[in-house]
């Protein structure tokens, strides 16, 4: 198949070196600058796994503006809050007849690329693929070949031939696709995932073992999925998972499957870049007021993240006011 791939961070250059490597052609789009020049200057993207086995790998990578080629499919993967800028960009490329796929956090974004792709021609689905940026012009696969999986269901439910060769490419891949049935129930319930740990391990900055194995973990994470829970029973959306299943797979991933690993999340606020909580924890407080549910602990851990932001945006100016400035000698 023919990608091109609209954001090469982290999981776009995995998903498409991955697909590259199953033998699909594709091409990736970014608008970060040192990112771009890095990879043009070093001939490619250096690829690890789990920091190990440094090596170059050749990649097409263009921008908004320079790409001009016609594929079967475009993957998202921009943070929330980047992505209104790139599908304005990239619209002059897009046809009525191609399809969109994305696997990333939150919600927020399906909205905006029905405004740009019908909606038999969106595919959605969640990662639970952990993937570092370490800096422009380098990624590092976290997790042995085959580790991770994930799920997809196009937009109206019904799978069609580009799906299901979507799915084919991908299971090549060794990303473990699973095919599910209900699209907001499949989303919904990776939010509600992030919605506990993403944000908690973020704004204490701790790996996910530590939160896991807090004895005040079970408390914590009941609390947040049982007012998401309750708001997605009003909203009739129907979770992939019971509550119960829920909180044994919080417990699996911090405790065993990834307990020295920090969330995506973290990755923003350490670069001091914002984070997505207010398409995660936010979202799901946003949907409860739609459905007369007030959702106090949502409400406050978005702020209470968005407080670390903040922290550590003073942090940065002081530390900036504090460097020695050059004098000249005269
Ligand atoms: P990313 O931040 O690595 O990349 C997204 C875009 O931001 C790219 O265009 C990239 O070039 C740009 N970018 C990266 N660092 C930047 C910087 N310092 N300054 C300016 N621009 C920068 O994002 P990602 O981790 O690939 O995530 C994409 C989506 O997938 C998000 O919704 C995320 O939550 C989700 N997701 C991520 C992971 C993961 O392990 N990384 C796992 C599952 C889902």
């Amino acid at each position: 198949m023919k990608f091109a791939m609209i954001g090469a961070g982290a999981m776009g250059l995995r998903y498409g070196i991955l697909l590259q490597e199953a033998g699909n052609d594709v091409t990736f789009i970014d608008t970060w600058q040192p990112h771009i020049d890095k990879i043009r200057e070093q001939g490619g993207v250096y690829v690890m796994r789990d920091h190990e086995n440094r090596h170059l790998v050749d990649i097409k990578l263009e921008t908004p503006e320079t790409y001009d080629d016609d594929p079967d499919m475009f993957i998202f993967f921009t943070k929330q809050m980047q992505l209104a800028d790139y599908l304005e960009r990239c619209a002059h490329f897009f046809k009525p007849k191609h399809y969109a796929f994305t696997c990333m956090n939150g919600m927020g974004h399906i909205e905006k690329l029905q405004q740009y792709f019908d909606d038999d021609k969106i595919i959605g689905g969640t990662a639970l693929i952990a993937t570092v940026l370490p800096g422009p012009g380098e990624v590092d696969f976290m997790g042995k070949p085959g580790a991770g999986k994930m799920n997809m269901c196009p937009l109206n439910e019904k799978p069609d031939a580009m799906c299901k060769q979507l799915y084919n490419e991908l299971e090549k891949g060794h990303m473990n696709p699973t095919l599910t049935d209900d699209f907001m129930g499949t989303l919904m319930t990776k939010v509600i995932f992030n919605s506990v740990i993403n944000t908690i391990c973020t704004m204490f900055e701790i790996q996910m073992g530590e939160f896991g194995n807090f004895s005040g973990f079970d408390q914590m994470a009941r609390q947040l999925i049982d007012e998401a829970y309750d708001i997605c029973a009003r909203a009739d959306i129907h979770l992939v998972s019971s509550r119960k299943e829920e909180m044994i797979a919080l417990e699996r991933n911090t405790r065993i499957d990834m307990p020295l690993h920090y969330p995506s999340m973290y990755q923003d606020m350490t670069n001091d870049r914002p984070t997505e909580v207010d398409y995660i924890n936010g979202y799901i407080a946003k949907l409860g007021e739609k459905y007369g549910y007030n959702a106090p602990t949502h409400k406050f851990v978005t702020q209470a993240v968005h407080l670390a932001e903040y922290h550590r945006q003073n942090e940065k100016k002081m530390r900036e006011q504090q460097e020695p400035k050059e004098t000249i000698a005269i």
